[in-house]
């Protein structure tokens, strides 16, 4: 049985990821879902557990000093990282897992697992990006430069992802996104077991 793949879906802040990844976990019910740790608080209607697991700064530390997490980063001043152990169970049993990080993490990964499927996602134009930060109605000026300004940096980091995914529309997304896993479940490298089994069948002959 083949591994199950490290799915890495991530971009700019402000780019739609998480609007897109529940949409792709909704189309495709068989991969399973990394639910990050973090250390900001839960907005309304977050539960623990489920959008994310919800811990305090100390806690949030013993988890990194306890080998506990596959990455974390620093995400405008809240801790965010992600539990191995979910990670492993699921690839192990052969079941594909999408994780939805920030690039700091995405590249943390790629170190760490280089054999991931790096999905990179960028807003239409950023014209957009500002009208998509503005519309959150959650920055002020300065922090809306800021993030657009991030988000500029962070493109360039773009260049080191496999693919390259553009939010316009959040369905048509997901279905791109839903394409390349497909794609990438066939690669012959994580299918050689089929050409043996067949390859192997001589006394048919
Ligand atoms: P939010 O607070 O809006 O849910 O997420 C803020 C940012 O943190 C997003 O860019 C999101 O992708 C990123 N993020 C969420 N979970 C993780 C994680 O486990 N690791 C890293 N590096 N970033 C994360």
């Amino acid at each position: 049985m083949r591994k199950g793949l490290l799915i890495v879906i991530s971009g700019p802040s402000g780019t739609g990821k998480g609007t897109v990844c529940e949409v792709v976990r909704r189309k495709n019910p068989d991969i399973a879902y990394s639910v990050s740790a973090t250390t900001r608080a839960a907005r309304p209607g977050e539960q623990d557990g489920v959008n994310y697991y919800f811990h305090t700064k100390e806690e949030f530390v013993a988890m990194i000093n306890n080998g506990e997490l596959l990455e974390w980063a620093n995400v405008y001043g809240n801790y965010y990282g992600t539990p191995l152990k979910h990670i492993e169970e699921q690839r192990s049993k052969g079941i594909d897992i999408i994780l939805e990080i920030d690039t700091q993490g995405a590249m943390n990964v790629k170190e760490k697992c280089p054999d991931g499927l790096f999905i990179f996602l960028v807003p239409p134009s950023l014209d957009e990006l500002k009208k998509r930060l503005c519309g959150r109605g959650t920055e002020d000026d300065e922090s809306l430069k800021r993030r657009l300004g991030s988000a500029i940096a962070e493109i360039e980091i773009g260049r080191q992802y496999r693919y390259v995914v553009v939010n316009k529309t959040v369905d048509i997304a997901a279905e791109e996104i839903t394409n390349i896993i497909e794609a990438e479940r066939h690669r012959t490298d994580l299918n050689i077991e089929i050409l043996d089994k067949l390859k192997n069948r001589k006394e048919i002959l």
